[in-house]
Formats: structure tokens, C-alpha cells, sequence
């Protein structure tokens, strides 16, 4: 499943968000979308997803430009993955996870047996099956990002988009998300995050892909373009990197 996206450009009204941004993603690689706020990245998203259509450029996903596709046919070749959130009933685990698969059933059919083996399946993958019959609404944070990811997987597709998975978790559990989805990209899923925080791309993002000001900043493997002078440009920190390249060090923010 590969995802090109040449020269898009979107606005909302007049004011550009997003110029003239070009890159493409690779199979069973986790890319980090870097940027500061109001830098483009949910507009990135949005747009890729379909929902911002009125774009210049084009975004091809397995051969189809994406404003051409339905929101069925888009949802078999793309699942995003949200931030967490509560839903307005109460619903099990196993139940979230289903909804994953509505896009493969008829309007009138409710998920049957193949459907539910692929949700434990799912669950099992990110080592989460013990929690199925659990309330989703009553799990920690950590384990309802990790529901969202197999509602995700379910959806059989090999491309993911994650906005900001680790907003809001602790730090155990920023590192366990991470550490599963990277363990999907070796998998060979391709997987584009957003994230806030540099240090989460340094450690686990094979590419890096930055936004500043709706224009792309970079993009390339992690250890080649996330430098010192990509944090000073994105968000106007000084740091330095650890001798051994692996830990950011900030210096004094003003
Ligand atoms: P953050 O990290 O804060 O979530 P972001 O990188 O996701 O930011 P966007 O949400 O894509 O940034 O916003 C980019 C710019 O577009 C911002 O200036 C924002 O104010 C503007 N914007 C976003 N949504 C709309 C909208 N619906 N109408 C008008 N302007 C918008």
C-alpha cells in the first residue's frame, strides 16, 4: 500500500494552510509528522483522508486519487487512527473493535463470525485480548489508544494514520503505544504519526516528515534530517544531540 502526495496545496478560504507539499510513504515504515501548532498537520491529515477535498496537487493512494475515492472505498485502503476519546454509549472492547469492520458488510448486515475472530485477532496482535469484554469507556487511557489501534487493524488495511497516539497517555504508556506501533511497521504496515514530541520520533520513527508553515521542512530517514537546525526551524528551540545521536538535550528555552 504506498501513499504519494506531489505539490498539494490547500486553503481554508483564503489563508494557505498547505503549500505545495510533496513526499511519498513506504511500505512497513513508521513515519514521525513533525511540526508546531497550526503548522499543517491535521490539514495534512484531513486532506489525505478526504475530507478537505477542495486540494491542488494530488494524493494517489494505491493508484487512485483520494478526492475520487468513496468513504468506503477510502476506509479499505486507509485507517486513522484518532486521539482518544469517550463515546457517547457505552460499548465493550470486542464491540469498538468491530467497528473496524462495518466497511466490509452490506448496510443491512451486523458482523458475524469471521468478523469477530478478525477483532480478537486484532486484539491479540497488540497483546490486549484480556481486556474484550471489558467497558471500553471505563479502560485506562494507555489500553484505549491500543483498543483504537486493532479497531484500526480490523479494517485490513496497511496503511495507518495516527494523530498524536501519545497525547495524553503517561509515560509508561506513551512508551508501550510506541513500542506496539512500531512493532507494526516491522509487520509491514506503514504508519504516519504525528507527534509533539521529537524525542518519540528519534526513538522509533525509521523517517521524519516536517511541516513548518504549511511548507515541508524535511523529509528523510530520522538520523539524517532530525538535527539541531530542524528543532531550531520547527520550533525555534536550541538543543543539542547525546555523542551516541540518540537523546535530544534542549538548552535553555526563552
Ligand atoms: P496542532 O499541532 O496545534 O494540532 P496542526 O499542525 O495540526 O496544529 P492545523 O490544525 O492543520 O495545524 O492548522 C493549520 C492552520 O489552519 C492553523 O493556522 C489553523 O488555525 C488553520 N485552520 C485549521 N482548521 C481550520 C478551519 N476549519 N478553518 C479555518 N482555519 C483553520
Amino acid at each position: 500500500m504506498s501513499l504519494t502526495v506531489s505539490n498539494l496545496s490547500f486553503s481554508y478560504g483564503t489563508a494557505p494552510v498547505l503549500q505545495n507539499v510533496s513526499f511519498s510513504l513506504g511500505e512497513g515504515q513508521l513515519y514521525a509528522l513533525l511540526g508546531a501548532n497550526g503548522a499543517g498537520k491535521t490539514t495534512l491529515f484531513r486532506c489525505i483522508l478526504g475530507l478537505n477535498e477542495k486540494y491542488e496537487g494530488s494524493i494517489i493512494v494505491d493508484g487512485s486519487e483520494v478526492r475520487s475515492l468513496t468513504p468506503r472505498q477510502l476506509s479499505h485502503r486507509i485507517a486513522y487512527i484518532p486521539q482518544i476519546h469517550y463515546p457517547a454509549f457505552q460499548y465493550s472492547v470486542l464491540e469498538m473493535v468491530l467497528m473496524g469492520t462495518t466497511h466490509r458488510l452490506s448496510a443491512v448486515a451486523s458482523p458475524g463470525k469471521w468478523e469477530n475472530n478478525d477483532a480478537l485477532q486484532a486484539l491479540q496482535t497488540l497483546g490486549i485480548e484480556h481486556l474484550a469484554h471489558r467497558d471500553y469507556g471505563k479502560l485506562s487511557g494507555g489500553e484505549q489508544q491500543m483498543v483504537l489501534i486493532a479497531r484500526a487493524l480490523v479494517q485490513q488495511t496497511k496503511l495507518l494514520l495516527m494523530d498524536e497516539p501519545t497525547a495524553s497517555l503517561d509515560y509508561g504508556n506513551q512508551l508501550r503505544v510506541l513500542y506496539a506501533v512500531r512493532r507494526l511497521a516491522r509487520d509491514g504496515y506503514t504508519i504516519l504519526l504525528s507527534t509533539h514530541n521529537p524525542q518519540h520520533a528519534l526513538s522509533y520513527a525509521d523517517r521524519v516528515i516536517a511541516l513548518a508553515g504549511g511548507t515541508l521542512a524535511a523529509d528523510g530517514p530520522t538520523q539524517e534530517v532530525l538535527s539541531p537546525a530542524l528543532l531550531k526551524t520547527l520550533y525555534g528551540v536550541e538543543a543539542v544531540f547525546s555523542s551516541d545521536g540518540r537523546y535530544i538535550l534542549p538548552q535553555e528555552v526563552l
